[in-house]
Formats: C-alpha cells, structure tokens, sequence
C-alpha cells in the first residue's frame, strides 16, 4: 500500500532502519513535559527488556509488548513515558519510545547522555536474533551519527557498565564486548566528563507518517 512503502522507503532512502512511531504501536500519551537531549550524544546504552521475556517477532506481537511496557513504566514505575529510547524486535525492527528528542528513563543517573535501546526479550542464557543483533549493532547507530544524533565516536555499553542490574543478560553483554563500538568503564571510571558536542548538526527529523 501507499503508505507501506512511504514508510520504508523513507527510512531506506535515509539509510536508516524503519522506525515504526509511536502512533503505529498505540502509544499512550507522555505525561507531563518531556525534557529535551543535547544532540548529539555520545553514548548507546544497550538493555534487554527481561520481561517480557519472550522474543516479539511479528508487529502485532511487538507493538502489544511496547503498550504493556509502557503501562507497566506509567502506571506502576510513575515515570512519564515508557522508559527506552528505543526497542528492537526479533524481526529487526524499531519501535519508538521516548526517541531522538527526549530524555529517557533507561540508565538511572546517565539518561541525558545515552540512548537507551532494548531488545526485546531475557537474554541471561540465549542471544536475540541476528536480525536484532544487526540492527543495534550497525543499522541504528549509522543511521544516528549521520543524522547527527550520536557522536562518531560514540561509546557502546551495556547497562550493567553503569547501574547495578544484570541488564542486559550475560548472554547479550558477553557478546556486547565483541562490538566495535563497545567500552570497556566500571561503575566508578567513566571517562567521560561532559565535552561540549563535535558539532552542532541540523536535526533532520525523519518524517515517518502515520496514515
Ligand atoms: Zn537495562
């Protein structure tokens, strides 16, 4: 359909992967005020969602398992908004959180420094989907930095690097350390001490409708 192919061939023509907005998943309105990132940023926080546990693999599975994260992050959290920055399925795809715009609630402490993205799923003993894998590991991240979004040289980590929390499993974090933008810090020594940004890029928002 029409607006089928506006949605990936948008996202192609970007060099980016499809990133289904919120409006696509059902998103419950952010409560309150969302607070603005200073792009770009120079950190990519990978989580596992733990629960739920199963891999999503379809959109009608996925998008059912971003509305109960979110009710679950609103109503019992009290946060404003489901917690990612982003979460990634089984099929490889891109579900919107709190997006390129707005700080998270992913990584207690480092929120306005990091993208938070979750993969789906608990992945203490099995790893995601290569699809999964190539999507937070090549696809998302290029598609950021040439947005302007993220640094080039943006850190890769996983969120147990910062915070207290077997996130994002042994499985995922031992195969996290293999990638190339993965760094190696402990809870104490983080190198990073607020640079201003490399450069100031224009946004380019991608225009992903909703039809
Ligand atoms: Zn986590």
């Amino acid at each position: 359909s029409f607006s089928h192919c506006l949605f990936f061939c948008v996202a192609l023509l970007l060099g980016c992967p499809a990133i289904h907005p919120r409006c696509r998943w059902g998103a419950a309105p952010y409560q309150g005020r969302p607070t603005p990132l200073q792009l770009p940023l120079g950190f990519l926080y990978v989580h596992h969602t733990y629960v739920p546990a199963p891999p999503c693999t379809d959109f009608a599975r996925c998008a059912a398992n971003m509305r109960s994260m979110q009710r679950y992050h609103q109503d019992t959290r009290g946060w404003e908004d489901i917690g990612y920055s982003f979460v990634v399925g089984s099929d490889g795809y891109v579900y919107e959180g709190r997006g390129w715009h707005w700080v998270g609630a992913h990584t207690l402490g480092h929120n306005s420094r990091g993208f938070g993205v979750a993969i789906v799923g608990n992945y203490t003993a099995a790893l995601p989907t290569e699809a999964a894998l190539r999507t937070v590991r090549d696809t998302l991240p290029t598609c950021a930095v040439r947005a302007g979004f993220l640094r080039p040289d943006y850190a890769l980590l996983g969120h147990r690097q910062l915070v207290r929390t077997d996130c994002p499993g042994d499985a995922l974090f031992h195969l996290l350390r293999t990638w190339p933008h993965f760094t190696a810090v402990s809870l104490r020594s983080l190198p990073y001490h607020g640079p201003p940004p490399l450069s100031l890029h224009k946004c380019h928002k991608v225009p992903v409708p909703c039809l």
